[in-house]
């Protein structure tokens, strides 16, 4: 009994409202009634006390005794409790030795007022009982009368000891009740303590049969929204994780402030603070981390106002929040395995489609469609350095404004991701400060992820991709698109192989001119398109005798400066090629021989002035033209050989044009 009774005051308000509440069942009635107090609980005993003699007074207030008497009721050791203070005063004073009596005998005992400072009780009776408990061998308390002298019979007394009876059963009736309750607050707590432990079972039952990271986190949302209905609840989570729901938000890391939410997030532990905000003085903020064995994902941000903080149940909820971080782990890892089996089929399509082609517009062509579709963005542009103008170029866009752009190589996100040879992700182009961009500005573009172009471990042009909506690439996408980016190389890289392979094919070793097969397949695709074009082959002259005179190394560097006077003299459309031993041939796209003359003079004068020992050379001169009937490549060829050999014949050193009659 004696822990039940320290809980006396917080009980008091529940007797006092509500004193019908305990409505024992019969055989419960029968236990209590045998229930007994013991000298441990009477320092516990004063409120009862109080609180049964206010119950007595009511019930006898109307009976002819309690009219005519004073009553007060006094503690086991004599203390004043309840009554008249006046009738204590005398127990207090000249008649404590009575009390003393009643305390040590166990009985009633009584005694003639005669005290001269009582004039109002003098030749009153004041009468002593002693409040036993059930067993009769404790003195609960004492209840003690004045009554007037001539009801102090032993009629009188026996009421009195019935009136005391009548407290007695008072006094155990609030006792009972006291007991009830306190059993009942006990089986409610335990009732509480069964269902939190039941929600937890649940919830984590719940939670931890789901594989979806959004599930898990609907689900413990929800959880405590059900549990506290009235708190304001949100979740911040760390870039990598996009939700529907609206109360996952991102987590923004503020470099200034005392965000709750990011101190929570860097500590990994629970934060409490007080609402600084104007009209939220009265509210707290929490903050739980979300997290499992491998980090931490977000924070719970949890508002509410200080009462409903005292009644929150946080270890409750921080078992639930520490159950949905470890299924969020789990969820995440199943996930992030799926991802793994999504990338590496991702890149095996990737490198299928990339292989399909060895011409370097097409893999950039298929790899910008891909990449598209592969992060649903909304714009993909590949750059390319270019060395001779240290630009760098647009070689894919799908936003056609761009798609022949050259921007300097420090420009932009590209410039960034080429000079810095690192990746870029970016949120929200609107908070970004820094870097300037067309592609963003253009495309109207908010997020975006970026990623150095490397072949061959040298980076040779950046990757970027781009979306409307800000926060739209997650670190995934962001980690994704290298690797991703690692194949594009590794195809470029083919690509370049291959065109260098065909280059060479093309060329020819010493003069660094295109082959004659070459030339003879241009000319042959220029006269499908063009309506025509001339030919010069120029010959070195006496060359045998150079060779003769120098040595035939000699004559090697001879017939090189030979071809750098040719290549320097002629447009950038015009081919030149090594026919065949000394002698060198210029087609000139969309030419008359009368134009071609004049290019064949510039190479004249300057090999008779350039070279070194100096040489001279002999050209001969053809065209054709769509009229013409004759315009097969070998027909151009044999007529400006002809005319060369005119120009051997007449002399060297000179130009012939094709003798149209020849
Ligand atoms: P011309 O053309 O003026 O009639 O006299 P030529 O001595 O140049 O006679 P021709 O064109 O018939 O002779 C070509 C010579 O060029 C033969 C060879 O010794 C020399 N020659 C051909 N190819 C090369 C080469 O790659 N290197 C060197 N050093 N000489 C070559
Ligand atoms: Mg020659
Ligand atoms: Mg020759």
């Amino acid at each position: 009994m004696s822990e039940h009774q320290q809980d006396f005051s917080r009980h008091q308000s529940l007797f006092q409202t509500n004193i019908e509440v305990a409505s024992p069942s019969e055989s419960s009635e029968l236990w209590l009634k045998e229930m007994d107090i013991s000298p441990y609980d009477l320092p516990y005993v004063h409120e009862a006390l109080q609180q049964s003699f206010e119950d007595w007074r009511k019930e006898t207030g109307s009976l002819p005794l309690s009219k005519h008497s004073s009553w007060v009721i006094v503690d086991h050791e004599g203390a004043y409790t309840s009554g008249e203070e006046a009738v204590y005063s005398l127990l207090d004073g000249p008649h404590a030795k009575l009390l003393q009596h009643c305390l040590l005998s166990h009985e009633l005992v009584y005694d003639v007022i005669e005290h001269a400072d009582y004039p109002l009780f003098k030749g009153q009776v004041l009468c002593v009982v002693p409040i036993l408990s059930r067993s009769g061998q404790l003195v609960i308390s004492v209840l003690a009368c004045v009554i007037p002298r001539h009801i102090s019979d032993s009629s009188g007394l026996d009421a009195i000891e019935a009136t005391a009876l009548h407290y007695h059963s008072c006094f155990f009736r609030r006792y009972e009740y006291i007991f009830v309750s306190d059993v009942m607050k006990i089986q409610k707590n335990a009732e509480r303590e069964a269902s939190r432990r039941s929600i937890l079972f649940q919830i984590m039952q719940r939670m931890h049969d789901q594989i979806d990271v959004d599930t898990v986190l609907t689900e413990v949302l929800d959880s405590i929204a059900v549990l506290y209905p009235s708190i304001k609840l949100s979740l911040f989570m760390s870039q990598d994780h996009q939700h529907s729901n609206p109360k996952v938000r991102p987590l923004i890391f503020h470099p200034w402030g005392e965000d709750i939410c990011v101190r929570a997030f860097m500590d990994g532990r629970l934060m409490i603070q007080d609402c600084k905000e104007a009209g939220e003085e009265d509210m707290v903020e929490i903050g739980i981390p979300l997290g499992g064995k491998q980090g931490i994902y977000g924070v719970f941000h949890l508002k509410m106002t200080r009462d409903l903080k005292e009644d929150l149940d946080l270890q409750l909820i921080t078992m639930v929040i520490d159950t949905a971080g470890n299924a969020f782990e789990n969820a995440k890892l199943y996930e992030q395995s799926n991802l793994l089996i999504h990338e590496l089929r991702l890149i095996n399509e990737l490198t299928q489609r990339l292989n399909q082609s060895l011409q370097l517009a097409d893999i950039y062509q298929f790899a910008n469609e891909e990449l598209l579709n592969i992060f649903n963005a909304d714009f993909c542009c590949f750059l390319q350095y270019n060395e001779e103008c240290n630009m760098l170029e647009v070689v894919s866009c799908n936003e056609p404004s761009l798609s022949k752009d050259m921007f300097n190589a420090s420009y932009g996100f590209g410039g960034l991701v080429f000079e810095k040879k690192e990746p870029v992700i970016l949120s929200d182009y609107h908070l970004n400060t820094k870097v300037s961009s067309k592609l963003m500005e253009v495309t109207g573009s908010q997020s975006l992820i970026a990623t150095p172009l490397t072949v061959n471990g040298k980076v040779i042009g950046a990757i970027l991709l781009t979306h409307r909506s800000p926060h739209f690439f997650s670190y995934d996408n962001y980690r994704l698109l290298q690797t991703l980016s690692s194949h594009i190389g590794l195809s470029v890289s083919n690509a370049l192989l291959h065109a260098e392979l065909r280059r060479m094919a093309n060329r020819d070793m010493l003069t660094d001119m295109y082959a004659r097969h070459y030339l003879d397949e241009a000319i042959q695709e220029y006269q499908t398109n063009d309506f025509c074009g001339s030919l010069i082959v120029v010959d070195i002259d006496q060359f045998k005798q150079v060779n003769d005179t120098y040595g035939h190394q000699k004559g090697d560097k001879i017939l090189k400066q030979v071809s750098e006077i040719v290549k320097t003299s002629i447009r950038k459309q015009d081919i030149p090629a090594r026919w065949g031993g000394e002698e060198l041939a210029v087609y000139l796209p969309q030419m008359g021989v009368h134009q071609a003359m004049k290019v064949a003079e510039v190479i004249r004068s300057r090999v008779a002035q350039e070279t070194n020992p100096g040489v001279t050379v002999s050209s001969g001169i053809a065209e054709w033209c769509i009229v013409d009937d004759k315009i097969s490549v070998d027909s151009l060829f044999y007529r400006a050989d002809m005319a060369l050999y005119r120009a051997k014949n007449s002399g060297r050193n000179q130009i012939q044009i094709e003798d149209i009659n020849e």
